[in-house]
C-alpha cells in the first residue's frame, strides 16, 4: 500500500522556512512532480515578507497556491500578478523564463501571514522547450466537492471524472482536501505514480499515521484509504512519469548539457529579466561572489537548492 514516507527537510529562506519534500532522498519524482515546497506558515514582523529576486528557469511549470496571504509574481514575459489563497499561478518556463516573488509593499509595511505550496512539474519530452507562458485561474476554474466532512478541489488536471481548466503538459493530477476528523477519503485512481502530503492535521494509511510535513507515497495499484485523525489538510498529486530529468538549482532538463547552456545563460546575462523588476537579481550559485558578500554554497553536490536558498546565503 505505501511505497515510502517523506519527511520534509526545513529549510530556513531567512525571513521564512519552507518544508522541502521533493526531491528527497527516497523519491526523487512523483509523476511529472520534480519539486515541491511547503511554505511557511509564516508570520512575517511589519517590514519583512518573500523576497526572492530575479531568477530563471527552463524545462518546468512552477505551480504555486496559497493557504493563506499573497505573493506578487513578475516575469519576463511581463506579467505581474498577485496569487492569493485558492487561485494557482501556472508558469510553464520551457525553453526559458526570469521571475520574481515578492510581498507587495503595503502588506510588508503591515506584516502578513504566509502559508503555501510550490510544486514543479517537469515537461514531458518534446515539450521540454516550448515557448515561456504565464496563466492565473480562478478558484472557479477548479471542479470542487464538499460533503461528509470533505471539501476537494482540483487544482489541476483529470481526477474522480472531473477536470481542472488549469492546462497541463503531461496527465498529471493535484488535489486540495480539507477534512474534518475522522473523514475517509480515496486518492484519485488510474495513475502509477501518487502522494498525499500533510499539510496540517494528521492522516492514517494502512495503519501508518502521517503526519504534517510528511508525504506518503502510495504503491503502484493500490487502492489506499486516507483517514484523517483530526480535522487535516492534505495535498494528493501524481501522474505518469516523465522520464529522467536532471534539476540543477532552477534547471530541470532530460539534458546535462541543456542545464549547462542555461547555466552559461545566466551567467552571461541572456535572459531578460521581469519586465518592472529588472535592478537585482540571483546570481548563478556557482559564481565567485564579490569580495564582500559570502558564498551562495550551492554546488552540483546539491542539485536540490532553489533560488529562494542561493538569495539567502
Ligand atoms: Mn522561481
Amino acid at each position: 500500500m505505501i511505497d515510502a514516507i517523506i519527511t520534509a527537510n526545513r529549510k530556513s529562506l531567512g525571513d521564512f522556512e519552507v518544508g522541502r519534500v521533493l526531491p528527497s532522498v527516497q523519491r526523487r519524482m512523483v509523476g511529472p512532480f520534480i519539486f515541491l515546497d511547503h511554505m511557511g506558515p509564516a508570520d512575517f514582523q511589519p517590514g519583512q515578507g518573500v523576497n526572492v529576486r530575479p531568477h530563471p528557469h527552463i524545462g518546468l511549470s512552477t505551480v504555486t497556491y496559497l493557504f493563506e496571504g499573497e505573493i506578487i509574481h513578475r516575469d519576463s514575459l511581463g506579467f505581474t500578478q498577485a496569487i492569493r489563497p485558492g487561485e494557482v499561478n501556472w508558469m510553464t518556463a520551457g525553453k526559458g523564463i526570469t521571475h520574481s516573488e515578492r510581498t507587495d509593499p503595503f502588506r510588508r509595511d503591515m506584516g502578513a501571514r504566509l502559508h503555501g505550496m510550490q510544486a514543479w512539474v517537469a515537461l514531458p519530452d518534446g515539450q521540454e522547450e516550448i515557448e515561456p507562458n504565464f496563466e492565473h485561474y480562478q478558484g472557479k476554474d477548479m471542479p470542487a466537492y464538499e460533503g461528509d466532512g470533505l471539501y476537494a478541489r482540483l487544482i489541476a488536471g483529470e481526477a474522480y471524472g472531473a477536470k481542472s481548466k488549469v492546462r497541463t503538459s503531461s496527465p498529471l493530477f493535484y488535489v486540495h482536501w480539507e477534512m474534518g476528523a475522522d473523514v475517509k477519503a480515496t486518492p484519485p485512481d488510474g495513475y502509477s505514480e501518487r502522494a498525499a502530503y500533510v499539510v496540517s492535521g494528521e492522516i492514517e494509511v494502512d495503519g501508518r499515521f502521517i503526519q504534517p510535513g510528511q508525504m506518503v507515497v502510495f504503491t503502484v495499484g493500490a487502492r489506499p484509504v486516507v483517514r484523517s485523525v483530526k480535522p487535516s489538510t492534505v495535498m494528493l498529486l501524481g501522474g505518469e512519469p516523465v522520464g529522467e530529468r536532471h534539476i540543477w538549482w532552477n534547471f530541470v532538463s532530460s539534458s546535462m548539457d541543456r542545464i549547462e547552456q542555461a547555466k552559461d545563460d545566466w551567467r552571461e546575462g541572456r535572459m531578460h529579466l521581469p519586465v518592472g523588476d529588472d535592478l537585482e537579481f540571483i546570481p548563478l550559485p556557482d559564481t565567485p561572489p564579490p569580495p564582500s558578500r559570502p558564498t551562495p554554497g550551492v554546488t552540483e553536490d546539491e542539485p536540490g537548492k532553489t533560488a529562494a536558498e542561493a538569495e539567502r546565503a
